[in-house]
């Protein structure tokens, strides 16, 4: 999939549409552990041993590598206040970023 390196999106902090830079987001790092619902399951489910309603089945690998493609996490930084906004991401299992004049 080509991407341009250049968009024209919305920021947010300045409330216009501005040309972005676009770049590809590395490494799916987590960025403090366990959101909100896992905190909440995990709360829900503590004391009631291994059964009960809160239980979830771990994902199995087969279920993990059915999907051929990768979401890509794309990253729109703003030129005028510098905000990085996370753009929608599309499914691909190449991602190629190129230059637009
Ligand atoms: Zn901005």
């Amino acid at each position: 999939m080509k991407i341009p390196d250049k968009v024209n999106a919305y920021c947010r902090k300045c409330k216009t549409h501005r040309l972005m830079g676009v770049k590809q987001e590395k490494g799916g790092r987590r960025s403090g552990g366990l959101n909100w619902s896992h905190r909440r399951m995990k709360a829900r489910r503590r004391g009631h041993g291994n059964l009960g309603r809160y239980s979830k089945k771990p994902v199995t690998q087969t279920k993990m590598a059915s999907k051929s493609s990768k979401k890509i996490d794309l990253r729109l930084t703003c030129p005028e206040c510098g905000k990085v906004a996370v753009a929608n991401k599309p499914r691909a299992k190449r991602v190629e970023i190129t230059r637009v004049l």
